[in-house]
């Protein structure tokens, strides 16, 4: 939980109503909460949905019919198992995960990062990420009144590894975060820098492996090789991203201290007993994941034919493309307009001016993607020249 004595000097901070807004708003909303926007997701109705790196498939009948029947055995009266013990250890011999560390699981890996942010954050802390990153991690940050520092990344969305060391010797953070393979850039780093990052670090260091099943390289089994190290995953991406399961493995002790927390029944029953299930079938979300790499390839080479795109290499289930200069927006407004939702990143972040990010998904999918993409680049051209 946040500390009482910390709400209790915002609000005494607060007396005085805003000038200029003398409303009850300005008076107890702490500044920090009133300057940010909240998380902005475009509607899909009616729209092809490619914005948020889901898996385009869904299970067949005969799994989908286990599953059904499993599901209505559950017990809708009772709470669901706060710790989600079963699910844990489903959860822990999955991944072989060592004797000595632990997991915890959070309603989608965003909530993991709050509890991380409530535990370790606050007034005088830093959180760092190289950016830019998954937004999150600085508006978790700005929530809970931590200071966020985003070391840029270099051109080719590199991460500027001696930066990160001077920030962190610098600014002490008590926590780094490193998304691996890291969105929206879809850039994996080494591991050497991940490396030279937990051992200078001060603090914890999480590595988010949201898009590990799209690269297969992980840090999981480095957990009991260092005291500040954990690592984040989450079903999302997989096919379950309406279930909302992500899972924090690190060691035992920092786990304690998160679990503390972590609010009681955060994880529904239905969610704990629907991925236990998922777990027994997944070679299926395997065969997935290795077809979405498949279809990156044609994908990225398809986008690679169009004129004036720019396509990053990515280890995601997404590409993250630039549009020709000062015409992103655009682009992103013709797409939607011929029923395409990807995802908008110009404005967001300086580095990512004209950008937009793609989920990779059916080769169907895919193929009305790169017509509709090349008709909105013609689209724009035509009326840049009329
Ligand atoms: N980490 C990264 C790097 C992400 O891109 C996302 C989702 N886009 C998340 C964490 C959060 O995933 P979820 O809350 O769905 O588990």
């Amino acid at each position: 939980m946040l500390s009482r004595q910390r709400f209790e000097t915002d609000r005494r901070q607060r007396t005085e109503p805003v000038p200029g807004q003398g409303n009850r708003i300005a008076r107890w909303v702490p500044s920090r909460i009133l300057e940010l926007s909240p998380y902005h997701a475009d509607s899909a109705d009616g729209l092809l949905k490619l914005d948020a790196m889901e898996n385009p498939y869904t299970w067949p009948s005969e799994i989908k019919d286990q599953w059904l029947q499993i599901i209505s055995t559950v017990p809708l009266n009772r709470y669901p198992d706060p710790q989600g013990t079963a699910l844990r250890q489903d959860l822990k011999t999955w991944c072989g995960l060592d004797l000595a560390a632990d997991l915890m699981l959070g309603n989608g890996s965003d909530e993991l990062i709050q509890i991380i942010a409530m535990t370790l954050g606050g007034r005088g802390q830093v959180i760092m990420a190289p950016e830019p990153s998954f937004s999150m991690y600085s508006m978790i940050a700005s929530v809970t009144g931590t200071r966020f520092l985003g070391v840029p990344r270099d051109t080719e969305f590199r991460i500027d590894l001696q930066a990160c060391l001077d920030g962190i010797a610098e600014h002490q953070p008590c926590c780094v975060f490193l998304a691996r393979p890291n969105n929206p850039t879809g850039s994996l780093c080494s591991n050497e820098t991940v490396h030279a990052i937990i051992d200078a670090a001060p603090g914890l260091v999480v590595v988010d492996e949201a898009y590990h099943a799209f690269c297969g390289h992980t840090f999981l089994d480095r957990i009991t090789d260092h005291d500040n190290l954990v690592v984040m995953r989450t079903f999302s991406k997989l096919g379950l991203a309406a279930l909302r399961l992500g899972f924090l493995a690190g060691p035992k002790n920092w786990l304690d201290q998160f679990n503390k927390v972590r609010l009681p029944y955060n994880v529904n029953t239905l969610t704990q007993v629907s991925v236990r299930f998922a777990l027994e079938h997944m070679e299926w979300f395997q065969g997935c994941a290795e077809q979405i790499c498949n279809h990156r390839e044609q994908l990225s080479i398809a986008l690679l034919g169009l004129p004036d795109v720019q396509v990053y290499p990515s280890d995601g289930n997404f590409l993250l493309m630039r549009m020709p200069r000062g015409r992103g927006t655009e682009i992103f407004q013709c797409l939607r307009q011929s029923g395409i939702l990807v995802k908008n990143l110009d404005g967001s972040h300086e580095a990512l001016a004209d950008c937009l990010r793609v989920s990779v998904s059916s080769t169907d999918d895919n193929q009305a993607f790169v017509a509709a993409l090349r008709n909105s680049l013609e689209t724009v051209d035509l009326r840049e020249s009329s």
